[in-house]
C-alpha cells in the first residue's frame, strides 16, 4: 500500500510496461541495499575472528542432522565478488546466508572425499559453461550432492520426476537456463537422494564417485541409479 501511494499509482497514466520498470528500479535499490548492509555485517564479523566460530556451529548441526562427519574445515572468505563459490577448500561469499554455506560444505566434503580415495576433483570452469557430456555428468552428481547437504537442513522436498531427465546429451548442454538450472539442482538431488539415503552419505558419494555415470547412461539416469543401488561396490 505504501509503495502505491507514494507513487499515486492507483490514480497514474503510467502504462503496466513503465509500472513494472519503475517497480524493478525500486526492489534492485532495496535488494542493493539490503546485501550492501548484510555484507558489511559479515565483514565486521570477519574482522573481529568470529567466522570461524559461526561455520563450526552451522557443521556440528548438519553433522547431527545428516548423521554424518565432515572432512576437515573449510576457510570462509566475505567476497563481494563471489556469491557461493567453494575453490580449493574456500567458500567465498558475499554474505552469511546459511542455506548457501550448508550447500557449499557440500561441495567441501565432495572435494576432501576425491583426495581421500584418490580421485583428482574436477576442474571447475569459471564460467560455469557446461559443454561436453562429462561436465555434465560431474555437474549432476556435484549438485546433486550439494543440494543433499541443504536440503537435509531445510527439509525442502523432492519436486523431480524421472520423466524430466533429457533424452539426448544435447539437452544437457544447450537448453533453456531455468531448465537446466532445475536440471542440475533439483535434477541432481533426484538423483543421488535414494543412494545417499540408503548407504548413508560417506559411503553414498563414494559409490557415486568411484561409478560415475557412463556416457550411454546419462541419458537412462534411472538406470544408471538402479545400479549403483544393486551393484557390490569396494569402497574402502
Ligand atoms: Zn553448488
Amino acid at each position: 500500500m505504501f509503495l502505491k501511494r507514494v507513487l499515486g499509482w492507483q490514480n497514474s497514466k503510467l502504462i503496466g510496461k513503465q509500472k513494472v520498470f519503475i517497480f524493478c528500479i525500486i526492489f534492485l535499490i532495496i535488494m542493493v541495499k539490503t546485501i550492501g548492509t548484510l555484507h558489511k555485517e559479515a565483514k565486521e564479523l570477519e574482522r573481529k575472528g568470529h567466522l570461524g566460530i559461526y561455520l563450526e556451529q552451522l557443521i556440528e548441526a548438519q553433522e547431527r542432522k545428516l548423521k554424518m562427519k565432515h572432512l576437515g574445515r573449510p576457510r570462509i572468505i566475505i567476497d563481494m565478488c563471489g556469491h557461493g563459490i567453494h575453490r580449493n577448500g574456500r567458500i567465498y561469499i558475499k554474505y552469511l546466508d546459511e542455506e548457501l554455506i550448508y550447500h557449499e560444505l557440500g561441495h567441501f566434503y565432495l572435494f576432501k572425499l576425491h583426495s581421500r580415495i584418490g580421485l583428482a576433483y574436477p576442474e571447475v570452469d569459471e564460467n560455469k559453461k557446461i559443454t561436453e557430456w562429462w561436465g555434465a555428468r560431474n555437474s549432476l552428481l556435484s549438485e546433486g550432492i550439494a543440494t543433499y547437504f541443504e536440503k537435509g537442513i531445510n527439509g525442502r522436498a523432492d519436486d523431480f520426476n524421472d520423466s524430466e531427465y533429457p533424452e539426448a546429451i544435447e539437452d544437457f548442454l544447450t537448453n533453456r537456463l531455468d531448465f537446466l538450472l532445475r536440471l542440475y539442482y533439483s535434477g541432481g538431488y533426484h538423483l543421488v537422494k535414494p543412494i545417499l539415503d540408503g548407504f548413508g552419505i560417506e559411503e553414498g558419494c563414494k559409490r557415486l564417485l568411484l561409478n560415475p555415470p557412463k556416457k550411454e547412461e546419462l541419458t537412462k539416469l534411472p538406470e544408471y541409479r538402479k545400479r549403483v543401488l544393486s551393484g557390490p561396490v569396494n569402497c574402502n
